[in-house]
């Protein structure tokens, strides 16, 4: 069910007003799909600035995100709260700055959530409910919407965020499936991208070609752990996200995922990894 004042927020959010006008020398936006197995954690930078999407399962996170030299956080945002998602989360918070933290609200059903809220009240970490301004990092605007859909499961209770900077645009949207795609679809905010995440890392049940059809990705990355139990990437997804010769990386296959983009919007993939696709 889809609450229309909601969509109405959601509405507004996607419209929004300008990011700030590109300045010379602004330094280039850098999308990291960070290779952390069977689950997501994707770092975003401008400079020195930096958001987190997600903080995969394990504290070793931290020692990922101070090799990249990320030493706080403009947010954290978690897609949703299970272990895969937000394991390291807790680490994250323990030893990081970090201005503001976006969560899907729901309880603390698990560890990691538990641990998650535990942490949060010891740092006395901003949790704002949404709707939430987007994050302005010189000309980049990262937007972050909620789910619409209400009593949803976990995984359909993802948040999707949005990235932007001039005609680049790449959109994340957890371990969303069909339900909420379809939901987002309705709510006309889902735009056209450059880069697409593979919702819940490539499952069968996270794509549709209507989502392919809107979203038109040139690109798509798929954060999958090796030999995982659940079978991601699944073969059928695999084939919808690589019609018309789309480019498909893994991170299983490739590592860690780069995405590098210049202050016109013009951007080159590169991969710790020995495979780039
Ligand atoms: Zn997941």
């Amino acid at each position: 069910m889809v609450r229309l004042p909601q969509l109405l927020a959601l509405a507004v959010l996607a419209i929004g007003g300008p990011a700030s006008p590109r300045q010379p020398g602004t330094p280039p936006l850098e999308i990291h799909f960070l290779d952390v197995g069977q689950a997501d954690a994707i770092l975003i930078k401008v400079g020195a600035r930096a958001v987190l999407v997600d903080a995969g399962r394990a504290d070793d996170i931290v020692q990922v995100l101070r090799e990249f030299q990320v030493d706080s956080l403009e947010a954290a945002i978690a897609s949703h709260n299970h272990d895969d998602h937000i394991g390291g989360m807790n680490a994250v918070i323990a030893d990081f700055p970090i201005k503001r933290y976006l969560a899907n609200g729901r309880p603390a059903e698990n560890g990691a959530s538990r641990d998650v809220e535990e942490w949060a009240a010891r740092t006395g970490l901003a949790r704002p409910p949404p709707p939430w301004d987007p994050i302005v990092l010189d000309d980049v605007r990262i937007s972050v919407f909620p789910s619409p859909l209400v009593d949803a499961t976990e995984n359909n209770s993802s948040l999707g965020v949005l990235v932007e900077r001039g005609s680049f645009r790449a959109l994340l949207t957890g371990d969303s499936e069909v339900p909420l795609l379809n939901a987002w679809l309705a709510t006309g905010i889902i735009p056209r991208v450059t880069v697409l995440k593979a919702a819940h890392h490539g499952a069968r049940d996270a794509v549709t070609p209507g989502w392919i059809n809107r979203t038109r990705p040139e690109l798509v990355v798929i954060s999958v752990g090796a030999g995982n139990p659940y079978g991601h990437p699944d073969p059928m997804a695999l084939r919808y996200y690589q019609t018309g010769q789309r480019r498909v990386y893994r991170t299983d296959l490739a590592g860690t995922v780069t995405i590098t983009v210049d202050d016109r919007g013009r951007y080159r993939v590169s991969t710790s990894g020995p495979t780039p696709r």
